[in-house]
């Protein structure tokens, strides 16, 4: 017998019997989720009357109001809208529109100009299905006033359906970007509102407000949900709930010319008719600037309290002994840079305090990272305590773990290795270890920080290439410890506003600085018709004892069918371009002991040539290796790029790096690929790779920890970024613990909005 039912409007249904058994009261909510088949029920906490005034509480619950009880919305609408993430009227208010539209009056059919959304009214003169000279179908319509026609056409339609409603001598009020077809003006698509007979144009447009007669904002839209509709439920929710809104940053931290909270959702969705076009498409008025302000702010406050809250928390007082990094330094076959030396000692410093680090190192390809972090890590072994060393892949945990272990073994320090990949006796023989304190370092992939791994005795946590993990996983490896200290290290160069954000709560150290005796990269762009050329080279630079890289995409690790091009491109290679050569194949699907095979003997110099899947971006150190061919460089990003290239230019030798791609390449593609030409200063290299592909490719969004910020771009609003870490900071300057009356109303806000998200609950 089915416990619960569904009526036609997929509400749930739920027996007297069942009401009884939860213990459920009329006004009780429920949370639901399906887990597997099963639904779970969940009764949501009452809100705690004593948390926040009455008054409060009702204004907070308004916003938090589902969208399916606005008046026009039903179940159908509902649905709609939670596909644009749009389930309470709090979502609706900051759902902004993306764009807007001048309708503010009737332009004469002679005067449209191309460019540019503009609105006019006209009868239709003749209308139906043609074809192109391409053979391409169209429907097209011809549209005239008094001064003059125009041509609309549409695409992809269905001709009967449009014949239906596009009658010859039909009038009504059509928008839509004019565009130029040859000398002949036309529209594609336009929007209509079809007039009654008699009925006339600028009395329906004084009538129709909503759609007519200002500057029209144009909300996103998902299939099925329509502009006209959206735009109801968007005055609706302005209309009632705006009234609402709180204004919750105090007025005195708002930068000169920004608006409270209130007053800038109103503008947003109902321009003020004077309201510069221009500006409010590209999201650059106050209304806009405020909103991002209002976002930015209360996330720096987070970061602001996290930074407070970590030189606040007690942490291990290590001691510098000198007893292994004294002699690691003896080992090493080269002195440390000056900025390695500057960094080791920011870090020893934060070591010695009595709070816990909370550092990042930012460092270009080939920097030196490794060894700064190893130093670190012999200062807490010294002490006697675990180091834990995160890599974001097995590849690099492997490289990392061969490199330190190759120093560490000369020291009497056990260094282990664990990765996912781990298994049986091998694993449990590592966990083992790493709860009885017999392993000094552990380094592996995020399989570190799962749950069976205890350790003896945490003292310091180093999370490598940070950008691919997120705040989150920062606070799991701390919690492997009793407050341990955090070091993160990046390779990729963030430009400031990012790191500020993803990383506000840490400390920054930069190595500004290579390794002396690197000769610079020389990298250029080939097309594939000259491919034979780039062969010859890689012969070339074999025939000097030198050995190459060729690298092919892989766009993700798991996709079977580039995989497989990778293998066969080795194979074409071995077989059909350099019989007389040695070619070797590394890819992510390899296991472990083979990768290492490959890499091996790519180093001892047993092969010429190493084919490779993007696994290499980062950690392989093959000084020999001084040419890289990169196939389809335009399917990289450039940081990406930039990182692939940093596996050459490591040894004395001059080196190269070529930039293979396809002949028709589109404008940007070709802009983007001549910076790698341009320069190897890895910092410009970001800014111009963010420029073009935005904060969410930049980082790949879903690793990336980057918040998803609902108004504010991390690129447009740079400026705005910097003044709410100083408005941040400046509140807490003033009330430290965000004690007052105020304070306690922004904390509440913040941890609204973040406390998950930053994990704010300890100190909130
Ligand atoms: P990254 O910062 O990209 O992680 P690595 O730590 O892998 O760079 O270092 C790159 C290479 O430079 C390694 O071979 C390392 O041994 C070498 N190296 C590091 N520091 C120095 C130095 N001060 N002088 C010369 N070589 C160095
Ligand atoms: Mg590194």
């Amino acid at each position: 017998m089915p416990i619960l039912t569904l009526d036609d409007h997929n509400r749930l249904h739920l027996p007297e019997e069942l009401l009884k058994r939860l213990e459920l009261r009329p006004g009780d909510r429920l949370e639901a989720e399906l887990d597997n088949g099963t639904l779970l029920l969940r009764r949501v906490a009452p809100p705690s009357p004593s948390a926040s005034p009455v008054q409060r509480a009702i204004s907070r619950k308004n916003l938090q109001t589902g969208i399916q009880f606005i008046r026009g919305v039903g179940p159908k609408l509902a649905e709609l809208l939670a596909k644009k993430e749009i389930t309470t009227v709090e979502d609706a208010l900051f759902c902004l529109p993306h764009r807007y539209e001048d309708r503010r009056q009737l332009t004469p059919i002679r005067l449209l100009k191309p460019g540019g959304v503009q609105v006019f009214q006209g009868t239709v003169q003749s209308a139906g299905a043609t074809t192109t000279k391409g053979g391409r179908r169209f429907f097209e319509a011809v549209v005239a006033d008094d001064s003059g026609s125009i041509s609309l056409k549409w695409f992809n339609t269905n001709p009967v359906w449009m014949q239906r409603t596009w009658k010859t001598g039909r009038r009504g009020i059509f928008s839509g970007e004019v565009s130029l077809f040859g000398h002949q003006r036309e529209l594609h698509h336009p929007d209509v509102e079809w007039l009654e007979e008699g009925q006339d144009a600028a009395l329906l447009m004084a009538a129709d407000q909503l759609n007519y007669g200002r500057l029209v904002p144009v909300y996103p839209l998902t299939e099925g949900l329509h502009q006209k509709g959206m735009r109801r439920v968007m005055a609706q929710v302005t209309e009632q709930f705006l009234p609402n809104v709180e204004n919750v940053i105090p007025p005195r931290l708002l930068p000169a010319g920004h608006l409270p909270l209130r007053e800038a959702l109103e503008q947003v969705h109902c321009p003020p008719v004077d309201a510069p076009l221009a500006a409010l498409n590209e999201g650059r008025t106050p209304a806009h600037r405020s909103l991002a302000f209002d976002e930015f702010f209360f996330w720096e406050l987070g970061m602001a309290l996290k930074k407070r809250g970590i030189t606040l928390e007690e942490g291990i007082s290590f001691q510098v002994t000198h007893r292994y990094t004294k002699e690691l330094a003896k080992l090493l076959p080269f002195q440390l840079t000056a900025a390695q030396r500057r960094v080791l000692s920011e870090i020893k410093e934060d070591m010695m305090a009595p709070h816990p680090m909370h550092r990042l190192v930012q460092g270009d390809v080939g920097s030196g990272k490794t060894v700064v972090a190893l130093m670190a890590a012999l200062v807490a072994v010294e002490n006697g305590y675990q180091v834990a060393i995160m890599a974001p892949t097995e590849i690099l945990a492997e490289q990392h773990w061969h490199n330190i272990h190759h120093w560490c073994e000369q020291l009497g320090v056990t260094v282990v290795l664990m990765t996912a990949a781990m298994k049986g006796k091998a694993r449990t023989e590592a966990l083992a270890q790493i709860a009885d304190g017999r392993a000094a370092i552990v380094i592996g992939t995020h399989a570190v920080i799962q749950e069976k791994v205890a350790f003896h005795r945490l003292g310091l946590g180093i999370v490598d290439e940070q950008h691919r993990f997120g705040v989150l996983q920062r606070s799991v490896l701390k919690k492997k410890g009793q407050n341990p200290d955090i070091l993160v290290m990046t390779a990729t160069p963030i430009p400031r506003t990012l790191a500020m954000t993803l990383f506000g709560d840490l400390s920054l150290s930069v190595i500004d600085e290579l390794p002396p005796g690197r000769t610079p990269i020389e990298t250029r762009v080939f097309f594939e018709s000259r491919r034979s050329q780039v062969y010859a080279m890689v012969r070339e630079e074999v025939a000097q004892g030198r050995q190459a890289y060729l690298i092919y995409p892989l766009v993700e690790e798991s996709e079977k069918s580039d995989l497989k091009a990778a293998s066969q491109m080795a194979e074409h290679l071995q077989q059909e371009v350099f019989p007389e050569l040695r070619v070797g194949l590394i890819h992510g699907r390899m296991k472990p002991e083979e990768k290492e095979r490959a890499m091996l003997s790519f180093k001892a110099r047993e092969l010429d040539i190493l084919v490779a899947t993007t696994v290499i971006e980062v950690g392989i150190d093959v000084p020999n290796a001084t040419l890289m061919v990169i196939e389809h460089a335009e399917r990289f990003g450039l940081s990406q790029l930039h990182q692939l290239r940093g596996r050459v230019g490591r040894g004395s030798h001059r080196s190269r790096c070529i930039l293979l791609t396809p002949g028709n390449l589109s404008e940007d593609g070709r802009k983007r690929l001549q910076v790698m030409e341009a320069t190897t200063d890895g910092f410009r290299i970001a800014e111009a790779d963010l420029e073009i592909r935005g904060p969410g490719d930049f980082l790949g969004t879903r690793q990336s920890g980057m918040p998803d910020f609902r108004v504010a771009s991390i690129l447009r609003d740079g400026s705005i970024l910097e003044q709410a870490r100083d408005a941040a900071v400046r509140l807490l300057a003033e009330d430290d613990g965000l004690g007052s009356a105020e304070g306690q109303r922004l904390r509440e806000e913040l941890v609204r909005r973040w406390g998950t998200r930053l994990e704010l609950a300890g100190i909130a």
